[in-house]
């Protein structure tokens, strides 16, 4: 038994990365200066978007791209209960509504027939969403040419929370590149795929949505002539267009995910072999490794498995303790985002999202970043055969 601390997910900094920020610090800009163009031409260009805005952190866009998508007061948000509550939040800082869609059972993804059916009966209530999220949970892609085929249809909007997903693929295009989508909203926690310390972008291929989500990160201000509504009173002159935030991040930010983007492509082809091996390793136990769509190539976020609950003899919480007592990093992703207690508040209630609930209940996150080596994978399966046995 090892006696270091297995996380579940963990930032691999390389002194490229550390060379890049301590050149911010000894240049005349810590913000707004010109790491951000050059990171968000490398997360842009990597996904194959026309348009990168970075931001503060991941959040922030969600907020930002709903808000710039004329989301507000009376008007409805769907995501999935599957999620981090920022997928959710992001809806209601606009003062919108918010609804869930619950999951499919096999790829914990918000599934579409669900979705389907959900908007026959809004469209018949007249409580259709302007805004979906679909969140390629774990990194594996949304069913996104289904979503957009619906999106068409009843007329909503589409927001791409890709947060686990950069490096990812579905029916060979780039996660991130908004062939299906309006925008879609990337995160660089440490945790993440690549990281910025704290960190979000928006990529688009829409100009005048990047411009207006633009905006709001530098609080609805402008300096362009073409688009003030007065004329300019001199150099020092700016408009405030509309109520926006201050979302920027810093060069010293910028600097460190630019540096990570050049191993991306080693992060993703990493984290696609711990996936494997895991599969491999797993076989046999009684337990549910992901499933995969075959269209696509996922981000590889998380790494989660779903006990077979009646085939062991212990329940998910003891199982999760005898890992964690080992060393292991296990986590659960997620609560389901209505079982929060702000969302009960709001009136959802246990057994509105069944799926979801279900797939809760059997949930762990096993250790998956790019830096952990084959040995770990065999001391976590190590540790999950006698959590299992006992
Ligand atoms: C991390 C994450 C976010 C938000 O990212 P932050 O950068 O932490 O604000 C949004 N959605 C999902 C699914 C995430 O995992």
């Amino acid at each position: 038994m090892s006696a270091s601390f297995l996380p579940y997910g963990r930032q691999s900094i390389d002194e490229a990365d550390i060379a890049a920020v301590i050149e911010v610090l000894k240049s005349d800009f810590l913000t707004q200066g010109p790491a951000i163009p050059r990171f968000e031409k490398a997360v842009a260009g990597w996904c194959g978007a026309q348009q990168g805005i970075a931001m503060a952190n991941g959040t922030a866009t969600l907020h930002c791209a709903a808000k710039a998508l004329g989301l507000g007061h009376g008007d409805l948000l769907w995501t999935s209960p599957i999620t981090f509550v920022a997928s959710a939040n992001a809806g209601r800082y606009c003062g919108a509504k918010v609804d869930f869609v619950d999951v499919d059972p096999g790829t914990v993804l918000m599934c579409p027939q669900r979705l389907e059916a959900k908007l026959i009966q809004a469209e018949k209530e007249g409580t259709l969403p302007k805004v979906v999220v679909p969140v390629h949970f774990a990194g594996q892609s949304c069913d996104m040419p289904r979503i957009h085929a619906l999106g068409q249809k009843y007329g909503f909007k589409i927001i791409e929370d890709a947060a686990h997903a950069l490096g990812g693929e579905f029916e060979g295009e780039r996660i991130g590149n908004c062939r299906w989508s309006d925008a879609a909203s990337h995160s660089f926690h440490p945790v993440k795929i690549v990281t910025s310390g704290e960190g979000g972008m928006i990529t688009t291929n829409d100009d005048e949505l990047a411009w207006r989500i633009a905006l709001l990160r530098t609080h609805g201000i402008t300096r362009e002539a073409g688009r003030m509504v007065n004329e300019s009173h001199g150099g020092w002159y700016y408009e405030q267009l509309e109520l926006g935030f201050n979302y920027r991040m810093t060069d010293l930010q910028a600097a460190l995910g630019a540096s990570q983007m050049t191993r991306l492509e080693a992060f993703a082809q990493r984290r696609r072999e711990i996936a494997d091996l895991y599969d491999r390793e797993l076989a046999g136990l009684p337990l549910r490794a992901p499933a995969r769509d075959p269209r696509g190539i996922s981000g590889w976020h998380l790494y989660m498995i779903r006990l077979n609950l009646k085939e062991i003899r212990h329940t998910r919480r003891e199982v999760f303790d005898k890992l964690r007592a080992d060393g292991i990093g296990v986590n659960v992703h997620y609560i389901p985002v209505h079982l929060q207690p702000d969302y009960q508040k709001l009136g959802f209630a246990k057994g509105m999202f069944p799926e979801s609930e279900r797939y809760y209940d059997e949930a762990i996150t096993l250790p998956m970043f790019p830096s952990m080596t084959d040995e770990d994978v065999i001391r976590v399966r190590d540790s999950l055969k006698r959590a299992l046995k006992l």
